[in-house]
């Protein structure tokens, strides 16, 4: 019923009562990810002994059609969760649901609580009533309030994916001004120039983890020239148009030496050594 082990694991903690009363789900596909926990909810209010998309009761019905008045979805209005979408959800849930055995709430993209919509969120979390179920989805656990994390059950549930967003688990935005950088440090490599490293990089990209999807990103481009040449399927928004003069005959010793980089990077080496090193395989 569940293609995802750890949400079948939350349905038995329901089966064994013993749910939690928060879930803070890290995921790399936001919607399939609801999708999935749709399927979730239905099953452990479902007044029937819940089928594979339940047609029967009303409820699922209301599940599906998005109109289940416990069932209540908070995504960012603009660009944060504000403080009174919080205050409203909680005033929805003062009374016991009246079709469903639980109030559940999905806070989706819910690193976008600001400080005060946090706080008001802390209330459900800190004193959890009875009936009450939260699920706040993310695409980075680690940029979560820690206090609404401490008191989460944390789960981390991976798709498989082509999408390069998806793969990297980045926005499109955060990909745009990646490949700027990107595309300026591969330019500065073809020319021979000097490179700083604590300037070109170091100065944009602050933690270890962002150099290593910068560098993912550059491998991605020269596989992508890679299925280019052999007339596969390939990726326009990494095609490099020529202006890299990335040389057929080279790419794969260059795939190489990204792979290299990447796997050293994983170990705790000095960045700049690790970075001068790379320009010169690049170059050579
Ligand atoms: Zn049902």
């Amino acid at each position: 019923m569940f293609p995802n082990n750890n949400l079948k694991e939350i349905y038995e903690k329901y089966r064994e009562g013993r749910l939690a009363h928060a879930y803070l789900i890290e995921t790399n596909n936001i919607s399939k990810l609801i999708n999935d926990l749709t399927k979730l909810i239905k099953a452990i209010n479902c007044p029937e002994e819940y089928q594979e998309a339940c047609h029967n009761c009303n409820l699922c019905n209301l599940i599906t059609k998005n109109n289940l008045p416990s069932l209540i979805t908070i995504e960012p209005d603009g660009t944060s969760i504000k403080k009174s979408q919080i205050e409203e959800l909680k005033v929805s849930f003062e009374t016991k649901p009246i079709y469903s055995r639980f109030n559940t709430y999905i806070i989706k993209n819910a690193e976008k609580l600001n400080g005060s919509s946090a706080n008001a969120m802390l209330k459900f979390v800190e004193e959890p009533t009875d009936g009450i179920i939260g699920f706040f989805i993310t695409n980075n656990k680690d940029v979560i309030i820690p206090t609404i994390k401490s008191r989460c059950q944390v789960l981390v549930i991976t798709y498989e994916s082509d999408n390069l967003l998806d793969k990297l688990n980045i926005t499109q935005e955060e990909l745009d001004n990646y490949l700027k950088i990107v595309k300026d440090y591969l330019k500065r490599i073809k020319e021979n120039k000097i490179i700083n490293h604590k300037d070109t990089i170091l100065s944009k990209l602050k933690e270890r983890k962002e150099v290593e999807i910068m560098f993912k990103i550059i491998f991605e481009i020269y596989y992508n020239e890679f299925l280019k040449e052999k007339n596969k399927p390939y990726n326009k928004e990494l095609s490099n148009n020529n202006e890299l003069d990335i040389k057929k005959e080279e790419i794969i010793h260059k795939l190489n030496i990204i792979a290299k980089f990447l796997q050293d990077l994983s170990y705790n080496v000095n960045m700049e050594l690790l970075l001068d090193k790379f320009v010169i395989e690049m170059r050579w």
